[in-house]
């Protein structure tokens, strides 16, 4: 197993770092029953900022493609992902209340230790994924599964 990349997430918001990287598909373990196959690689941008009412914010950008499998013919989907999240810190729950209203784009989460990135990742990932990947039309052939991103709005 490669290491972890584990951040202090208020760190990196207060000093505003940005991080870029990538990781083989096969060490998102969360998505393993998704896909079809784990091959090929994700890239990853995290960046850091405190916005100007103080909040600390991390912004995350996952881009690649998955081979997810199809729920209906267990054949392959090239899924692409392209996908961008931001995420409020805060450090405990009692700071959740009273941000609900806030953009509907940002997710708070509470931070107590360090955040391991790849986990931020899978978190994300598994959001974006269809709840039941399907071809539209089974045919045993690779279909790109964009479809699936324009019914469920992210398009
Ligand atoms: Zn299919």
């Amino acid at each position: 197993m490669s290491e972890q990349i584990a951040i202090d997430g208020f760190e990196f918001a207060r000093s505003g770092r940005v991080l870029h990287g990538e990781l083989a598909v096969s060490r998102l373990g969360r998505l393993a029953d998704s896909l079809y196959s784990n091959s090929g690689r994700i890239d990853y941008a995290l960046s850091g900022e405190v916005d100007e009412e103080g909040n600390f914010l991390l912004h995350l950008g996952i881009g690649g493609v998955l081979h997810l499998r199809c729920q209906r013919c267990l054949g392959e989907i090239e899924y692409p992902l392209e996908l961008q999240a931001s995420l409020m810190l805060v450090k405990d729950e009692s700071d959740l209340v009273g941000i609900e209203d806030e953009d509907p784009d940002v997710d708070s989460i509470v931070v107590k230790d360090k955040m391991e990135i790849l986990s931020m990742i899978e978190d994300e990932i598994l959001l974006d994924l269809p709840f039941s990947p399907r071809h539209e039309a089974c045919e045993g052939k690779v279909v790109r599964a964009s479809p699936f991103a324009i019914l469920k709005g992210r398009v």
